[in-house]
């Protein structure tokens, strides 16, 4: 999918009243945000607009309340971080599109910011209810989506208000789909793809896709042991997707028919059973991948595995990588994660990382500032990546 949407740079916001739709779905812990990168994220768009004269009606989900108006799950907590972020009020609306917020979007003005309360409340936002949709709209003059985590949903907050008034995107979103969307359409080759973390049929579609574009597609991960045993290697306990044997055969088939060099594991660090607690110690050896006891499981990819990828890797000039290499979030598992980072930040290649699991690895592990886009949207960046439109930015006008 290679999008070519307007952005907020692209029309005129002065005097303008802006419905901005912002991915501040932040976790939280005892009604206290843990992480306010996603509202940190948001600033570039929110200032633009604030700095040219638009009155900013802010809005966002805030995990899943269904429709009911559920106070932990208020926006407030997020109405005062931002206020602190951006050193100026947010005023808080006491709903989402009713009596309250009409009243305060009609007194806004330029400069000053709305927020509005968590769109879930409303039964009509998961359902992209015309109605929600037009109450939305009738706030404001102009629609901003700059929420990439919502994109592959058609809710009425994220697609549906589209409908109703003129829309463009956000510099988060701009960046997202001028990044990933120049890597899947045009990449400077070679174009290598690392494909891992938990279950082959999370994405089958990615792998399919990815197929069709790539000159080399790695796989790592639990998803790897499905591929080893389409090869008829002896997986032990290792995850392994049965149902999924063939289909792994069909895109080894693929693979080869296309000249898309598929590299998958030699060896393999294997224990006797899962980590409990997952970052607990546990005692591990490595193996070939064709010598796994009946016993043991995989968790990670083997020292001769992390130089096969990291070589492929430094080759690259375009790189996407989506899931982690093993079960990282133990020390013991996770060098074979750190091997495939270290390679990305190494490589001059445009490297890009997409799902929440990589995203967090890459955090974690220190190496988030030397890659060149960690997309901000999980099952987004997924969407993304196996060819699919998404809603949130199709719905958006077309430069
Ligand atoms: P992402 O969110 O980046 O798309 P996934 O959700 O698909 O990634 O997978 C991440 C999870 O996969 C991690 O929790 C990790 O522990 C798990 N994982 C990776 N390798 C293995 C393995 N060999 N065995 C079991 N779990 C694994
Ligand atoms: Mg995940």
């Amino acid at each position: 999918m290679n999008y070519n949407k307007k952005s907020v740079k692209d029309v005129d916001v002065q005097g303008k009243k802006v419905l901005l739709r912002c991915d501040f779905n932040v976790p939280l812990k005892a009604g206290q945000i843990t992480s306010d990168k996603r509202i940190v994220a948001a600033l570039p768009t929110i200032q633009y607009l604030l700095k040219n004269g638009a009155a900013v009606i802010a809005c966002s989900h805030m995990g899943k309340p269904k429709g009911e108006w559920k106070p932990e799950l208020s926006l407030a907590v997020v109405a005062k971080r931002l206020g602190e972020l951006l050193g100026q009020e947010v005023i808080m609306a006491k709903d989402v599109a009713g009596e309250d917020a009409k009243a305060k979007a009609a007194a806004l003005k330029p400069g000053e910011i709305l927020l509005l309360e968590n769109t879930r409340y409303m039964k009509g936002e998961t359902k992209n209810d015309p109605e929600l949709s037009r109450d939305l709209a009738s706030l404001a003059d102009l629609f901003v989506n700059d929420a990439f985590g919502s994109a592959h949903r058609a809710h009425a907050s994220t697609a549906g208000v589209a409908d109703y008034l003129p829309a463009v995107c956000g510099e988060l979103i701009e960046k997202e789909i001028g990044v990933m969307g120049k890597a899947l359409s045009d990449p400077a080759r070679p174009f290598v793809a690392i494909l891992g973390g938990a279950k082959v049929s999370d994405k089958l579609n990615v792998i399919n896709n990815l197929l069709e574009k790539v000159d080399t597609l790695i796989i790592g991960g639990g998803m790897a042991y499905t591929f080893l045993a389409a090869k008829g290697c002896g997986v032990g306990n290792s995850l392994l997707d049965k149902e999924k044997i063939g289909y792994c055969r069909e895109m080894m088939e693929k693979a080869k028919a296309k000249g898309v060099q598929l590299l998958l594991p030699v060896d393999t660090v294997i224990a006797s059973h899962f980590p409990d607690p997952i970052d607990g110690p546990i005692e591990v050896s490595t193996v070939s991948v064709d010598a796994i006891p009946d016993d043991m499981e995989g968790m990670d990819i083997g020292e001769e595995t992390r130089r096969l990828f990291g070589d492929a890797v430094r080759a690259a000039k375009t790189v996407v990588w989506n899931g982690p290499m093993g079960v990282f979030e133990n020390p013991t598992l996770a060098a074979g994660t750190i091997a495939v980072a270290q390679a990305l930040a190494d490589s001059g290649a445009v490297t890009i990382v997409g799902g929440g699991d990589s995203a967090a690895a890459c955090e974690q592990l220190g190496f988030a500032d030397k890659i060149t886009h960690i997309s901000t949207g999980g099952g987004a960046s997924l969407e993304f990546l196996e060819g699919l439109e998404l809603p949130g930015i199709a719905c958006l006008q077309d430069r």
